[in-house]
């Protein structure tokens, strides 16, 4: 492990500690593997990652492990594509899915006025996805 990454790995330990979680290994990896850089992932792909670092890391683990994380503003949960996704970057944006390869990408557009359906009400969040091929799924003949 290089001198970057343990440093980073000691500022995840302060932030777990700081938020009231035990900084075990597992939750570092996990905070490793999402944090600090814009990532989709499910609970499963972080599994998939790390399993064969942390062979006891369960799925349980990871979903609990990411939950916390969004219910301290870390992460932003999101449905797309009948799957949950955690997402590092948290400030509100819309997401386009891929319905050949899965792919989820970000979709930042200036936010529009609130449909006219929606007056009186005070908005907390929007989300979109949109459904589609991807270019590179497309030139593959999908
Ligand atoms: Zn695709
Ligand atoms: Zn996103």
């Amino acid at each position: 492990m290089g001198r970057m990454m343990q440093g980073a790995m000691e500022d995840w330990a302060d932030m777990l500690r700081a938020y009231g979680m035990k900084a075990t290994p597992q939750r570092l990896a996990v905070a490793g593997r999402v944090l600090g850089r814009p990532r989709h992932v499910t609970p499963q792909g972080v599994l998939d990652e790390l399993r064969r670092e942390y062979p006891a890391l369960s799925l349980n683990t990871v979903y609990q492990t990411l939950q916390r994380f969004a219910a301290h503003g870390l992460l932003r949960e999101l449905e797309a594509g009948g799957r949950v996704w955690f997402d590092s970057r948290t400030e509100p944006h819309d997401h386009a899915i891929c319905s050949v390869c899965h792919r989820i990408e970000d979709v930042l557009a200036a936010p529009e006025s609130v449909p006219p359906a929606l007056q009186g009400w005070r908005i907390e969040s929007e989300s979109r996805v949109w459904r589609g091929v991807c270019p590179s799924c497309r030139r593959a003949g999908g």
